[in-house]
């Protein structure tokens, strides 16, 4: 018997709000709430036909807190999933101390005027939230998310310590456009178009963008050109898993996707800085947003598949192993299910079984945590039967140099 509210209508917001629908079990009472409350009341009524679920919607600008104060004492949940942008972080979270209510989300805190990719700032609410006695669970998506509860579920089950982790990710699918992102252009391209940065022995090493590539096999999709790149994830593990020696997120992209981003680098549309056009001042990077085609609109003719996972090699009783856990997710099965694309399902199906996690207490404490700092078991479990089964391998070649 446990209310949420989930906050963000977009592709993922649509996953989470349909998963909750089919587990109402756990998920007794729903309200969808967003800057356009148009979008979660179209999410609604699909959810409606699909299960006969009813849930409310409401209208709320997360980036003002007393709105979603008076919101959360309307609605009352036990918990607030936060699927809007990483920017508005911080004010749900103010939002729910406030209120006394749990917190989830799944990507990190970020300024608006600045891509830091940086766990710092929700760290800093440890104390409060210890002292309020709220859980706040961070990163629950995919990667981050599912990826750390796989290094997680390795390091308790099949490592006596884990040295080397490769994070790697790919999107074997074609959606058939020209150039579009997964999720939000603006996150996503603040994201692909940084420096890389991986961990390796106790330090940070910084490479120009997309400057390690490496052809990597992916089950069931063959050989694609991956990069390294930065990746949120990565610092949390490292501080968790200290035996790690090195850490790195490896992504794929197509020489196409990556000409595009270098001519949209070279342009000048990918920067954030504010500029004055005719007499309004326009973020170049929020303009292209604007032009590029809606990720929530990819999913009718998305073929393909997604396929991430973690290649780790370590000790256990003293032999070296190596391990590949990971999850292969078809877009079209993603949209048949809830009417949206592979990228926005990997991340809602997780977010939707942390707050499972955290209403069913399996996962419980007070203050700040990251996914992988919880048992990794029960969220395993529901892993296989929500949608995202997961396979193993030991022992194998993880190519990674
Ligand atoms: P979308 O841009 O499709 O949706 C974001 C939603 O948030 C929209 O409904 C938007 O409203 C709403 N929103 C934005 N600003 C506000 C605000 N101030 N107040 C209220 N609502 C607001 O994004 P996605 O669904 O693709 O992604 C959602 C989140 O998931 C992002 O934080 C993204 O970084 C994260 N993500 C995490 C992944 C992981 O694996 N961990 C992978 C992919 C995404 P409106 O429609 O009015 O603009």
């Amino acid at each position: 018997m446990s209310k949420v509210l989930i906050i963000g209508a977009g592709g993922v917001g649509r996953v989470v709000a349909f998963k909750c629908a089919q587990n109402s079990a756990v998920f007794t009472e729903v309200c969808l709430a967003s800057r356009t409350k148009s979008k979660c009341d179209v999410i609604a009524a699909d959810i409606k036909v699909a299960f006969g679920y009813s849930m409310s919607t409401a209208q709320v600008d997360a980036d003002n807190v007393p709105e979603l104060v008076t919101l959360i004492n309307q609605i009352k949940p036990e918990l607030v999933i936060n699927v809007a942008l990483p920017y508005q972080d911080l004010t749900i979270m103010d939002a729910c101390l406030e209120t006394g209510v749990h917190y989830l989300d799944t990507a990190n805190y970020e300024p608006q005027d600045e891509a830091k990719f940086e766990y710092s700032w929700q760290w800093a609410y440890q104390d409060k939230f210890k002292a309020a006695g709220l859980t706040a669970v961070l990163g629950c998506g995919f990667d981050p998310g599912v990826t750390s509860i796989y290094t997680a579920y390795a390091a308790k089950h099949h490592f006596d310590e884990i040295e080397y982790l490769d994070i790697v990710d790919c999107n074997g699918g074609d959606h058939g456009k020209a150039f579009a992102t997964n999720f939000n252009p603006e996150i996503n391209i603040r994201e692909v178009t940084q420096k890389g940065k991986y961990w390796e022995n106790g330090d940070w090493v910084e490479t120009e963008p997309h400057e390690i590539r490496q052809e990597l096999n992916y089950p069931n999709i063959g050989e694609r050109a991956s990069y390294v790149i930065y990746h949120e994830e990565l610092e949390s593990l490292v501080k968790n898993f200290p035996s790690l020696k090195r850490a790195r997120f490896w992504m794929t992209f197509g020489d196409e996707y990556l000409t595009h981003l270098r001519v949209i680098q070279n342009i000048g549309m990918a920067s954030i800085e504010p500029i004055n056009y005719e007499g309004k001042e326009i973020v170049p990077l929020q303009f292209l947003k604007a032009v590029l085609p809606d990720p929530g609109s990819l999913g009718d003719n998305y073929v393909g598949e997604t396929s991430i996972g973690c290649r780790i090699k370590g000790k256990k009783d003293g032999e070296e192993k190596t391990y590949y856990v990971y999850n292969n997710c078809k877009h079209q099965d993603a949209f048949d299910e809830t009417g949206a694309q592979g990228v926005s399902y990997t991340t809602g199906v997780p977010a939707m079984i942390g707050a499972m996690m955290v209403l069913t207490k399996k996962w419980t404490g007070a203050g700040v945590f990251n996914v992988e700092e919880f048992n990794p078991d029960p969220f395993m479990e529901q892993l296989m039967t929500q949608g995202l089964p997961w396979h193993e391998q030991h022992n194998v070649d993880l190519e990674v140099q």
